[in-house]
């Protein structure tokens, strides 16, 4: 049997990030996706236009259907794009106790247009953050989150507030390499990776779901966290320039 994985997320119709990121990088690491889509945006390999999010209404349909039928054995969530939809989530997670939880904690995207209609940060860290085994928030997005600069102070801060582990991914510093930082409330941990030449589109939705993957396939927390890192470095090393923008990861098994 597949672990299936809920994927909470969005759709980006030039395939690069999103829920089809999701899909592909679950199906890569032998798990099965179910997936709740929150919005559908507007954008290309370049930018992000727009986006229209999904009625709670139908999710509550599509969800009440999927689990009268299926169990999960971990969820990723994505774009969420408004407190309602937080709260909307907080909600649906409370109807699946002891499943491990990956929040990434999508607030724009790589070319800076907004993923979300308003202010989520408190929602967040207060509503989903305790609800969730750990958040895999960008530099940006750690430091927006905490209101703190550095790497250091802003995933303690973060993994303090919410009591949860906290990946800070490193791709948007300035160093040669790039630093991924594991804060737990009582530990800390780094893998470095090469520097790579272009800006990707999908890293950080491809990670979260490699490591909602491997822990439903029963990894601790720390294996599937290096282990995802390796797979997506492997994908990034392969990526490729489906349109004039950004590169996408090259996600398929290889043949
Ligand atoms: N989710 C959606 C639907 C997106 O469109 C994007 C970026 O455009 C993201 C998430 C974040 O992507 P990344 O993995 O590049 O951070």
């Amino acid at each position: 049997m597949k672990p299936n994985i809920l994927v909470i997320a969005g759709h980006d119709p030039s395939g690069g990030a999103g829920i089809h990121a999701d899909i592909e990088a679950i199906q890569a690491l032998g798990g099965f996706a179910s997936t709740l889509i929150t919005a559908l945006t507007v954008q290309n390999s370049r930018r992000v236009t727009g986006f229209q999010l999904t009625d709670l209404d139908l999710l509550d349909r599509q969800a009440d259907a999927l689990l009268a039928d299926y169990s999960f054995s971990a969820v990723k969530i994505g774009m969420t794009g408004s407190v309602a939809t937080v709260e909307w989530i907080a909600r649906l997670l409370a109807r699946l106790p002891g499943v491990p939880v990956v929040l990434d904690p999508v607030l724009a995207a790589e070319s800076g247009g907004a993923l979300a209609r308003e202010n989520l940060s408190d929602a967040l860290i207060d509503v989903l953050a305790p609800a969730t085994t750990v958040l895999t928030p960008n530099l940006p997005e750690a430091q927006s989150l905490s209101g703190e600069h550095g790497v250091h102070a802003a995933g303690e801060a973060l993994s303090q507030r919410c009591g949860q582990a906290v990946l800070v991914t490193g791709t948007h510093d300035d160093t040669d390499q790039v630093s991924n930082h594991l804060f737990q409330p009582d530990r800390h941990r780094h893998w470095d990776w090469p520097r790579l030449p272009h800006v990707y589109h999908g890293s950080g939705c491809s990670l979260a779901s490699a490591m909602a993957c491997l822990l439903a396939r029963g990894e601790p927390l720390e294996q599937a966290t290096g282990n995802a890192q390796q797979w997506l470095h492997q994908a990034l090393k392969n990526a490729w320039r489906p349109g004039g923008g950004q590169y996408v990861p090259n996600r398929s098994p290889a043949p």
